[in-house]
Parts: C-alpha cells; sequence; structure tokens
C-alpha cells in the first residue's frame, strides 16, 4: 500500500492525497481552503471542522474488509492479554524461555493463534475458546512446512483439551454454524474486546 500523508489542512493522514509542491493534501478543496484561508483568523475553526468531516467521511467509506480487520486486531490483542501468564498454545515453550530469546520486545513475540483457522471456520474467528497465545514461530509455521503444521495443530489440539476441556474443543470442531457478521457486528466485536482487553491490563496492573 502507498505511504499515507498527512493533509495538511486538516491534519489527517491519508494514503490517498493529492500534492501541492511539498505539501500534501486530501483532495483540491482542502488545498484551496489551505492557501486561501491560511492568513483568516477563522482559520483554526475551519480546520478543525474540516478535520471532523473528513474523519466522519473516512468511517462511513470504511469497508467490512477494513472492519474485520480493526475487529480482528483489538480480538487478538485481547487474546494476548489474557494469555499473558500462559506457555505457547502449541509447542509449550514457556513465557520466560521466549521472550529471553527475543530480548525486549515482548510485544512482537506472541501471536493469538486460531486452532481452527478463520479462513476454514470464519464463524470461530472472534471465539475466545478458538484463540490461544501462541509463538510465533509455531504460528507461522502452518503452510509453510506442512510437516511442521500438522506437529503444531496436534500439539494445539492436546494442550486445548487440557486447558479448555475435551468437551469445548470437540463443540469447535463441530461447530457449522453461518454467523452474519455485517458491519454493525464487527463495531461492536471491536469496541468490546478493546473494552475486555482494557479491562484486563487494570485488572492484572499490566
Ligand atoms: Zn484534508
Ligand atoms: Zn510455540
Amino acid at each position: 500500500m502507498a505511504n499515507k500523508r498527512k493533509c495538511r489542512h486538516c491534519q489527517v493522514y491519508t494514503h490517498d492525497f493529492i500534492v501541492v509542491g511539498v505539501m500534501a493534501f486530501c483532495d483540491f478543496d482542502h488545498a484551496t481552503s489551505y492557501a486561501y484561508a491560511k492568513k483568516d483568523k477563522g482559520y483554526e475553526i475551519q480546520r478543525k471542522t474540516a478535520r471532523k468531516e473528513t474523519a466522519k467521511r473516512k468511517q462511513e467509506i470504511k469497508t467490512r474488509r477494513q472492519w474485520i480487520v480493526e475487529a480482528q486486531q483489538s480480538f487478538n490483542k485481547f487474546i494476548r492479554i489474557r494469555d499473558t501468564p500462559d506457555p505457547c498454545i502449541s509447542c509449550g515453550t514457556s513465557r520466560a524461555d521466549i521472550e529471553s530469546r527475543h530480548g525486549w520486545k515482548v510485544g512482537g513475540c506472541w501471536d493469538a493463534g486460531h486452532f481452527k483457522a478463520r479462513g476454514v471456520k470464519q464463524q470461530l474467528r472472534f471465539n475466545t475458546y478458538n484463540c490461544h497465545k501462541q509463538c510465533k514461530s509455531c504460528n507461522g509455521g502452518s503452510g509453510k512446512f506442512s510437516h511442521k503444521a500438522a506437529t503444531v495443530d496436534q500439539q494445539y489440539r492436546i494442550n486445548l483439551i487440557d486447558k479448555i476441556g475435551l468437551a469445548r474443543v470437540e463443540e469447535l470442531e463441530g461447530n457449522n454454524e453461518l454467523e452474519k457478521q455485517d458491519i454493525e457486528y464487527l463495531k461492536r466485536v471491536k469496541s468490546i474486546f478493546n473494552r475486555r482487553a482494557k479491562h484486563l491490563i487494570k485488572l492484572r496492573g499490566y
């Protein structure tokens, strides 16, 4: 994707900008407003209004696909926070081991790994039983090295049974519901998991 630039007028970052000289703008309107109104006393107000309108417009044109990405990010973050003390769900490597191997890049050591892949059972994308903290090496292994992926998945299943019980694991495996994940639903998912993550951080004092 192309770089983002900040609109000189409304100050909102955008991928979709026009360039005038060395300055970037959302569109021609914002470029002219900037050029003409710069000396105006009311300019700051005008700029703030433009900023609000641009932000609103961006929310409105956000596609379902973008909402899925945002909802998934906040869900995955919640999972990593919830499972902070836990070892990798697949290989069982402890938090201390992984994090000492990776130095201080603590946030970068872990992924939220789905038991049933999102592509296969997309209705389980935001299911908290279906997703657990996984080390990057186990999470990244699937697909690339198929013999490794098979072991990773088997280990995931064994450890998952330990963690949530066989009944719940079988429930996930047998789940074939078709859930409608429209934009409203995705917005709710995003805000619920943002809230739950914040709550946990506060509760546990991270
Ligand atoms: Zn702008
Ligand atoms: Zn692992």
